[in-house]
């Protein structure tokens, strides 16, 4: 018997009557004759040919959408079109039946909402096979970069007792008897005899820990998942998503603004160069869910044509001071067609107005530099001006925030003046402090939301399609 080989490799294999042996899943069977059989290792699928004048009818009835089946067969050119070589059948083994009254996945197109109700097995459509498998070539691509500059691939606390971002916002992870709580004289729960013996969550973001590492080991990332217990029910939220977190010494926000820049212009190249057919699926399956929506609502470029040009062309950069000009000065704010009107100085940006830039005005990626100190965190450096930081955020057509980031405050006395300002106990933050304290330089770091990143590559609209199992407010389904 013949070894299997994948059906990537077995469609790229010059047809020489050999036999060959695949295994995979049922897409369609045509006429009791052609199979569309499917492993995952590419979109296409390879036809079977099946002799069914001469195949046990029994056996014939159990070929059926879904089903998984090894095949032996001979390797020939094919006679129809859309495919080079077929395999004419000598033996199929049927390694799993499956139930064409029950199976839910039928040879048709089924709304995105409802394969969200089966991701089970949604990753048995062409869709979901390309989203994933791009997934894959992200994760891989961001590996590679950092790996190719000499930078060191840091894990860093699933499980932490800082709330870094004073957030609120954190998964509590607890062992406490939660129908019997211990309780100190106050009333209060008495964390002291939780597991930890202090209040834990579930981390919201590796950055603190990060900088640590970056104290010595000079560039450091960090790739893990991230948990955030926000109520939005937004397409660009989850409660759990994964994110990179570089943190660079001796970077300044300019470099910080390159690597990032970088970053996302080589993953993205990568994909291109490796995906190309997935992503040309997913370009026409934009084109073809477009066909539907009035001509003003479609995309001026397709999927394809926006990844090449977020390649050839470099992110416009303005501060936020800038940006509130144009914001004021734009249309909708002064047609009053932005939920949130922007008045002036100091206001938080929205994602109305994150796209209003991107998609309206610069027509391109931007990164905003240098916002006030009161909408950003305690650690970024604080500029000269006393009123912002050297903080950047990266905005993308259709998604908004990318990447968020900053130059960090290296100067402890600085850093110890803003935690007094707004609250952040220093006590329980001394081990960030003391790398202030010893040897304390310049740097910075940012952090990349990695499905917004699958979100853009792929062109799907909901962040809940491009992550395996999606978390969000009141589903934890699988
Ligand atoms: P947003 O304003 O969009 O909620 P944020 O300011 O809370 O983002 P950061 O705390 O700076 O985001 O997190 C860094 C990056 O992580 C963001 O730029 C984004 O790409 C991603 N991100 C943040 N929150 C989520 C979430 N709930 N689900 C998926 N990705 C997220
Ligand atoms: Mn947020």
């Amino acid at each position: 018997m013949s070894q299997r080989i994948k059906i990537k490799a077995l469609l790229q294999t010059t047809p020489a009557e050999q036999e060959v042996n695949v295994k995979g899943w049922v897409r369609t069977f045509r006429n009791n004759q052609f199979i569309a059989l499917n492993d995952g290792s590419t979109n296409s699928n390879i036809q079977i040919v099946v002799d069914f004048q001469n195949t046990d009818e029994a056996l014939l009835k159990r070929i059926t959408t879904g089903a998984a089946l090894s095949v032996t067969g001979i390797l020939v050119a094919s006679l129809g079109k859309g495919q080079a070589v077929d395999v004419k059948a000598t033996n199929i083994e049927i390694l799993g039946d499956s139930d064409p009254e029950k199976y839910p996945l039928q040879p048709k197109k089924h709304s995105l909402e409802f394969l969200r109700e089966i991701a089970h097995l949604r990753f048995r459509t062409n869709t979901f096979g390309a989203i994933f498998r791009v997934r894959n070539s992200l994760a891989f691509a961001v590996h590679r970069f950092f790996q190719e500059q000499g930078f060191v691939y840091l894990h860093t606390p699933v499980i932490t007792a800082s709330d870094a971002e004073g957030a609120g916002e954190a998964f509590k992870v607890t062992n406490l008897d939660l129908d019997n709580l211990p309780r100190t004289e106050n009333g209060e729960i008495d964390y002291k005899q939780d597991f930890f013996g202090r209040a834990t969550n579930l981390t919201v973001s590796g950055q603190l820990e990060g900088e640590l590492g970056a104290m010595a080991l000079s560039d450091i990332y960090t790739f893990g998942p991230t948990f955030r217990a926000e109520n939005s029910n937004t397409t660009r939220h989850l409660a759990e998503f994964w994110m990179i977190e570089p943190e660079m010494a001796f970077y300044d926000l300019a470099d910080n603004m390159d690597l990032a820049e970088g970053l996302l212009k080589y993953v993205i190249n990568y994909a291109l160069e490796h995906n190309r057919e997935d992503i040309e699926f997913l370009t026409q399956r934009l084109l073809d869910e477009e066909k539907s929506k009035p001509q003003q609502e479609r995309s001026e470029m397709s999927l394809l044509e926006k990844l090449q040009f977020c390649l050839n062309n470099n992110f416009e950069r303005l501060t936020y001071t800038q940006a509130i000009e144009i914001l004021k000065d734009s249309t909708p704010n002064k047609k009053k067609k932005f939920q949130y009107l922007i008045e002036g100085w100091g206001a938080d940006l929205q994602s109305e107005h994150e796209r209003y830039l991107v998609e309206k005005h610069f027509k391109k990626p931007v990164i905003l530099t240098d916002y006030p100190k009161e909408i950003k965190s305690f650690y970024m450096r604080q500029n000269d001006d006393g009123k912002t930081v050297a903080a950047m955020d990266i905005l993308f057509p259709g998604i908004g925030e990318i990447v968020g980031g900053s130059q960090r405050e290296e100067r402890l006395e600085k850093l110890e003046q803003r935690m007094d300002e707004i609250g952040i106990p220093k006590d329980e933050l001394w081990w960030y402090l003391d790398t202030r304290r010893f040897g304390g330089c310049p740097h910075a770091g940012f952090g990349l939301g990695f499905e917004r990143l699958v979100l853009f590559v792929t062109g799907m609209g909901n962040i809940r399609d491009v992550i395996p199992f999606p978390r969000f407010p009141k589903n934890a389904e699988f």
